[in-house]
């Protein structure tokens, strides 16, 4: 099963204070806790995973990296719309307590479960995710045994109803002074025991196949964010509803470009002589070429900033920037004439002081002081 956001697990929104985080923990650590569900694999996993999120994002310095670097949830609808509103939060609702749909817990009939949520991992080029683009994707689905049309049972038998529950699904424990209702162990909450599997689908009833799902990656999607397509996870147990699927995008690296958030980085190599006497200089963008102009004198490291090249991202207004950092290439290979030009050059320079050579003179005086 995909892991599933924090704030999700939680029930809070993104801006919740430490407070709210702290309310909402309480209430999933009293609901899920061991003590009060005992056998209860569910309950131990929800109880481990709201204490794992409660950990992350009680701790300032641990809920700030996970803001930045966590897997933010995204909507693809919610996208085009702008933000994710108050449907998002509702389907975050619906994970955490919706798990059990609890026809049993009414008292009679079938326990249904909802099905386990799939991650599919989605590599897309930077360009891609800078402009959003259409894509094909194939993921498992599932179809109903055409041998036993779903029922799981080998044609000619039927099954019977759980010896165990009576077909209720749900079996009484006494725990203490408590009675606690849990699925039934026989039939897992279906009320149905089958004595002969269909051989096709090994009693399950259905067949695992393929599909072929179109999802539209919205432009700026970045590294680690997930789509979520309702419905096309794993099927539900006795009749409950599907999971979901999670598209996590992965981001191929670049061979010009880093980017941070909706900014973009590249290195520029320029010659010494470029460097030093200034003049224009054609530089890379995801939009083509663009031009910056550089001064006499120029050093290794400095940065020309380029507004509005980087990356607009899924939920903001303007793009962000591209910053071009500066790396001063020394030339190889020269030829007695040209090292003769360059000793030239030396002497003239040595006759102007250090005044030609900013940074050394720096240093030069740092070496000094060290030494005395
Ligand atoms: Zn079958
Ligand atoms: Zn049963």
């Amino acid at each position: 099963m995909a892991k599933r956001d924090f704030y999700e697990i939680l029930g809070v929104a993104k801006n919740a204070s430490d407070d709210d985080i702290r309310k909402a923990y309480r209430k999933l650590a009293m609901k899920y806790h061991p003590d009060r569900n005992p056998d209860s694999k569910e309950a131990e996993d929800k109880f481990k995973e709201a204490k794992e999120a409660y950990e992350v994002l009680s701790d300032e310095e641990k809920r700030a990296a996970y803001d930045r670097f966590g897997h933010a949830g995204v909507d693809p609808n919610a996208a085009g719309a702008g933000m994710g509103g108050a449907g998002g939060f509702a389907d975050a609702f619906g994970d955490i307590f919706g798990e059990i749909f609890g026809a049993g817990r009414r008292g009679g009939g079938p326990q249904v479960y909802r099905g386990a949520d799939l991650k599919y991992n989605l590599e897309i080029s930077l360009e891609q995710a800078a402009n959003g683009f259409d894509t094909e994707i194939r993921i498992p689905s599932w179809e109903s045994c055409e041998t036993c049309h779903g029922s799981g049972a080998k044609p000619g038998t039927s099954p019977r109803t759980c010896h165990t529950c009576g077909g209720s699904g749900a079996v009484r424990m006494q725990q203490g002074f408590f009675s606690v209702q849990q699925t039934c162990p026989t039939c897992h909450g279906s009320g149905k025991e089958i004595t002969d599997p269909c051989a096709d689908c090994d009693g399950v009833g259905r067949i695992r196949k393929n599909k072929t799902l179109q999802v539209k990656i919205p432009a700026g999607i970045d590294d680690g964010m997930r789509i979520r397509s309702s419905g096309n996870g794993e099927p539900g147990l006795n009749g409950g509803p599907p999971g979901d699927l999670f598209v996590e995008i992965r981001i191929k690296p670049h061979g010009i470009f880093q980017r941070d958030g909706e900014d973009l980085h590249c290195e520029l190599t320029i010659p010494f002589t470029k460097a030093a006497l200034g003049g224009t200089l054609e530089v890379p963008t995801l939009s083509g070429r663009g031009e910056i102009t550089i001064p006499e004198g120029t050093q290794t490291g400095k940065t020309f900033r380029l507004r509005g090249k980087g990356i607009k991202g899924v939920r903001s207004s303007y793009p962000g920037d591209l910053y071009c950092h500066i790396a001063v290439e020394t030339p190889v290979r020269l030829n007695d004439e040209q090292k003769a030009l360059l000793r030239q050059f030396e002497a003239s320079l040595s006759n102007g002081g250090d005044r030609h050579s900013p940074k050394s003179e720096s240093w030069t005086d740092k070496v000094k002081n060290f030494f005395s």
